[in-house]
């Protein structure tokens, strides 16, 4: 664990975060974290129909509109450090320096936890890539002989966020986060992403589901708390305790 309390969000598109994370990303920051959001991609080929369906459309637009609805929903969630590495989508592809660029993007920021997304998407195979991609780049900067000298990075959790297609996805949660206090804020940010209008509703509808298992998992009728708006994670790695 890092003393400072950071966190970081690899997100394929920019508009994952939003939809996934986003009030995790608020919560945190409320709290006092850092968070940064690295972008691998603005999610201009692939999710971006709406702009696209714009007679006269080109790529570098697109590209402009979607890193513009990124930062105005960053600055809605308190994100600390917004990374856009712009390395295309459908599909994304990393070189080794582009890799490269990500662990030091991770061993800078040291973050005492990590998000990314589930690690089968057979409808979006950047998801899935883009998970591969932030286990490697973990690995990659916990090891003492990658840029000696530099400070390696400790054991955060990486946690996945959920997905579109949930039951597809082979992603089963075991963290619950009560994100009510900020619903706000994720939904403000939310509705900073116009050309995903279509999302809206329903990633609301999953937070709203997502705070019912919350509540059962808190004591259910037997002393549960309250929750309204909830997201739900999935940890890759054991947690280390001295008590159950
Ligand atoms: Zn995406």
């Amino acid at each position: 664990m890092s003393a400072k309390k950071t966190a970081l969000v690899i997100s394929a598109h920019a508009a994952d975060f939003v939809w996934r994370c986003g009030g995790a990303i608020a919560l945190h920051a409320s709290m006092g974290y850092k968070v940064t959001v690295a972008c691998l991609s603005f999610g201009e080929r692939g999710e971006s129909a709406k702009l696209w369906k714009q007679p006269g459309m080109t790529l570098d637009v697109v590209k402009k509109a979607r890193r513009t609805e990124a930062e105005k929903a960053a600055e809605a969630l308190g994100v600390h450090d917004l990374v856009c590495l712009d390395l295309g989508d459908y599909p994304l592809e990393l070189s080794r320096d582009d890799k490269n660029r990500l662990v030091d993007v991770i061993r800078k920021v040291q973050p005492s936890f990590m998000l990314s997304h589930s690690q089968y998407d057979p409808y979006n195979t950047d998801h899935m890539y883009a998970t591969q991609v932030a286990l490697e780049c973990r690995m990659i900067a916990q090891a003492w002989g990658h840029n000696p000298g530099e400070k390696v990075l400790g054991a955060p959790q990486l946690y996945l966020f959920e997905p579109h297609q949930t039951e597809q996805m082979s992603w089963k949660p075991d963290t619950f986060l009560d994100i009510t206090p900020v619903w706000e804020k994720k939904r403000a940010a939310i509705e900073c992403m116009e050309g995903q209008e279509h999302l809206w509703e329903y990633y609301t509808r999953v937070a709203i589901n997502r705070a019912n298992h919350f509540k059962r998992n808190s004591g259910g009728q037997s002393g549960g708390r309250d929750c309204k708006y909830a997201e739900g994670f999935q940890s890759i790695f054991p947690r280390t305790v001295d008590e159950l």
